[in-house]
């Protein structure tokens, strides 16, 4: 029971820092927070996602890349230039490491506005001794819980947790669900109530607004990350600074429609 406790809870909070803090905060600063308060975050984020933490200015960066690019040949992850998710994961982790060891020049436009920390990005966050620290913990914890050797095939997850959702997130986000709106790109809304990647899923959505810091567009759907940050904005931890919301069905759609059945008419 320990290791599933531990299996869903680690899960759930490397993807949740992953979309609150690197996508939402370090990406498109959708809010806004004071400077003791982010250290906190990012201090978080690193402890949650330890052996998989991703440098939030190669993740910025390397998203940003997505957004303006998205499912053409120069979106760093698009399921539609790749033959599986092995491939696209690989091809998107060397375009990580190299903006990460900036020995890869990003578009300056792609630059700025993230926060970096070199102990955590870079000492830490680089450090191969960290990573098999990390690994060692994960491993000493399943040895002292784990009631059934099947357990052990979860392990290798808590290694690599961070990829692992990158590659759910790009490969199904772009390529199996519904659309609620219509784009030059192929992104989708895998699930409804996206419990599994808390909110990461709604690519539809978000990629038709990109700076509404909740992904969820219709009534039925939910996006966690954004409920938890409503309560960290009500509590005053953070401040939310965009002002943009997604809008469903889409105005200029409806406009459209309207205008053409009173043609008809
Ligand atoms: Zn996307
Ligand atoms: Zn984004």
């Amino acid at each position: 029971m320990a290791i599933v406790i531990f299996f869903i809870s680690h899960w759930l909070l490397c993807v949740f820092f992953q979309s609150f803090f690197q996508h939402r905060y370090a990406a498109h600063r959708m809010y806004s927070m004071g400077p003791r308060t982010e250290k906190v975050m990012h201090l978080l984020t690193y402890l949650v996602q330890g052996s998989s933490y991703l440098s939030p200015r190669a993740y910025a960066i390397l998203h940003r890349e997505h957004h303006a690019y998205s499912d053409t040949e120069n979106d760093p992850h698009s399921p539609h230039y790749f033959k599986d998710v092995l491939r696209m994961m690989w091809h998107t982790k060397e375009r990580y490491t190299g903006i990460l060891t900036r020995k890869i020049q990003p578009e300056p436009r792609f630059e700025g506005g993230y926060p970096e920390w070199k102990l955590v990005d870079e000492t830490l966050g680089q450090s191969w001794w960290a990573v098999l620290g990390w690994v060692a913990l994960y491993t000493a914890f399943y040895a002292t819980f784990a009631t059934s050797p099947w357990m052990f095939l979860l392990l290798p997850v808590h290694f690599v947790m961070g990829p692992v959702h990158g590659a759910i997130v790009n490969w199904c986000g772009h390529k199996y669900g519904y659309r609620n709106f219509k784009g030059a790109d192929k992104s989708r809304n895998t699930l409804p109530v996206d419990v599994l990647c808390m909110g990461e899923l709604f690519q539809n959505n978000h990629h038709k607004y990109g700076s509404s810091p909740n992904f969820a567009a219709r009534a039925f759907e939910i996006d966690p990350t954004w409920q938890v940050m409503r309560v960290l904005s009500k509590l005053g931890v953070i401040r939310i600074t965009t002002p943009q919301r997604a809008v469903y069905p889409e105005p200029r759609e409806v406009a459209r429609q309207s205008g053409a059945g009173a043609q008809v008419a």
